[in-house]
């Protein structure tokens, strides 16, 4: 997403869609301030429910590092919004200033590309980097903001230690309730499965929560444990994605019923303390619980790569990546073929375009002779033949290639070079193919999940140093979660007619290039990219 940001970026400055997100940020963050003041703890407001610190790391996770401004200026509006400034200014803009300072370095510290922490959450190592960093996070702002606000006698000396374990309380539940619910929102991953079987829990939740407030003469503290059951039922049978919107609706609901029960009787950080046990246990058995089903998952691709990979065998892997390899240039030669005859069925037969239809055939009988010839070099270890070529025509091949076979299934191409990109030095036909590979790949996941307006984009640009980035981004549903977490492997389809070799040809041929290819995206499409080094970069010849 930060790609995406930056590349909206003109002239250095931030686009309408920057402004889009830290206006809505600005908007979530004074409302969500707002319903969350309950019970709070001197004029400035420590409050042991703070959402709003969960949204802005979310912010920041999701959409880049260019966010951190914001960071400062989310607290300071919904202070003069909500509370109109109840600190005298310089107080106001030391504690706002410590605040966003401390979240701001966090965020920082979670996108640093060295820690390799991923905002999608899917090892228990991003978790336990964003529970962790929160946690100290939460310390620091806790202590440094309740010290701040002692030394200007806001808060009393006997008042700080629950000063400091209620903001603590407080913005560590928000982290990890709102934080991972939101990153998945975000990214346009489903929270709840659509299943009947969810009602069940959501109804335990409710009765839980009569149960727990119900009893006049009872703490809500002693009872609580009773949310635990909903909450790991929900864990356990959907994994993480739903615990994170089981925990967001557990929150709301808590705050609701300690607001109808009346919070002047009842400890609420004692009960936010709790709440952050069991969002932490709901976290980490969700996480578990999808790491497992990821395996098994990925255990029965690689069994059963291995069992087509065995049948193949040796002889047979070559004949596979033929066939595989040739298929393209067949459908295109029986596309021209068919439009040939219709021309030539029609009373006043058009010669040139007859002409140009041939042409375009037996352009492509060469191209399928000399891909079985380059196949034959490639796997039997010879080298290839490189040129310097534009990257403007080293796309419109295989785009045009593509365009008649895509029109038919209704889906669009587009196409997005940036202007004045240096050549490179490749063998064209095996990158041609590379590209051709990848654009069938997003058509037959759009028309194999029976998308309509289907979209394919090509877009090329430079990355800045010595190489250009070609990606490929479609509509369709994305890459299945177990293919975008481990290397490309050969052998690896979700297709009952696949062969599972498409991806992994196409990555030896970017790596013999000196690039890297690279699967990315999420539910509402895939994105496949590679690097290709800049002519005056590429290596002096192609080994494989
Ligand atoms: P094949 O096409 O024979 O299955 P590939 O190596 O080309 O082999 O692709 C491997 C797998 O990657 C496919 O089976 C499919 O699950 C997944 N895949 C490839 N491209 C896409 C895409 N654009 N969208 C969704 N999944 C894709």
């Amino acid at each position: 997403m930060l790609q995406l940001l930056t590349r909206d970026v003109t002239f250095g400055l931030p686009s309408p869609r920057y402004w889009a997100i830290g206006c809505a940020y600005l908007a979530a963050y004074v409302a969500l301030d707002w319903l969350s003041f309950v019970d709070p703890l001197s004029a400035f407001g420590i409050t042991p429910w703070n959402p709003t610190t969960g949204v802005s790391i979310a912010l920041v996770l999701a959409f880049g590092r260019a966010f951190i401004p914001w960071l400062f200026l989310a607290p300071l509006l919904a202070d003069g919004v909500l509370r109109q400034f109840p600190l005298p200014l310089d107080a106001e803009i030391a504690v706002v200033t410590a605040i966003g300072g401390t979240y701001s370095a966090a965020a920082w510290l979670l996108t640093r590309p060295e820690n390799g922490f991923s905002p999608a959450l899917q090892s228990r190592r991003d978790l336990i980097w964003l529970l962790g960093t929160a946690a100290v996070a939460a310390a620091v702002a806790a202590t440094g903001g309740v010290f701040l606000l002692s030394s200007m006698s806001i808060v009393s000396f006997d008042q700080i230690p629950q000063g400091v374990l209620g903001w603590w309380v407080g913005d560590m539940i928000g982290i990890t309730v709102m934080t991972p619910f939101l990153l998945f929102l975000l990214s346009g991953r489903s929270i709840f499965p659509k299943v009947p079987e969810l009602i069940l829990p959501f109804l335990a939740m409710i009765g839980a929560l009569f149960v727990i407030f119900g009893s006049a003469t009872s703490n809500p503290s002693q009872l609580f444990y009773l949310l635990f059951l909903p909450v790991i039922w929900i864990a356990v049978r959907f994994g993480l994605e739903a615990v994170t919107g089981a925990l967001a609706v557990t929150q709301v609901l808590l705050i609701a019923a300690i607001q109808i029960a009346g919070p002047s009787t009842i400890g609420i950080t004692a009960l936010q303390t709790l709440m952050l046990v069991l969002a932490l246990t709901g976290l980490i058995v969700g996480e578990l619980v999808s790491e497992q089903r990821n395996t098994q998952r990925e255990l029965w691709l690689h069994r059963e790569a291995l069992g087509r990979a065995s049948r193949v065998g040796t002889l047979g892997a070559l004949a596979a990546a033929i066939a595989h390899e040739i298929n393209q240039p067949l459908t295109a030669i029986g596309n021209y073929a068919r439009v040939g005859r219709r021309a030539l069925k029609q009373e006043a037969v058009d010669q040139a375009s007859v002409i140009r239809t041939t042409e375009q055939i037996i352009e492509q009988v060469d191209r399928a002779a000399a891909v079985i010839r380059w196949l034959r070099d490639f796997i039997g270890a010879g080298s290839s033949r490189l040129e310097v070529v534009s990257v403007p025509d080293l796309i419109r091949r295989p785009e045009s290639v593509c365009r008649a076979d895509l029109e038919e299934h209704g889906i669009r191409l587009d196409t997005a070079v940036t202007r004045d990109l240096p050549d490179v030095k490749v063998d064209r036909l095996q990158i041609e193919q590379v590209i051709g590979n990848i654009v069938k790949n997003a058509s037959e996941a759009i028309t194999g999940a029976g998308c309509t307006n289907g979209r394919i984009e090509i877009e090329a640009a430079h990355d800045g140093r010595a190489f250009i980035v070609i990606s490929i981004t479609d509509n369709g549903p994305g890459f299945e979660p177990v293919l975008l977490e481990r290397p490309i492997s050969p052998f690896t389809t979700t297709k009952a007619d696949g062969m599972g070799l498409g991806l992994s040809l196409s990555r030896s041929i970017i790596q013999s290039h000196g690039g890297k290819m690279t699967l990315g995206g999420n539910r509402n499409g895939a994105c496949v990219s590679f690097t290709l080094p800049t002519a005056e970069k590429a290596p002096p010849g192609i080994t494989t």
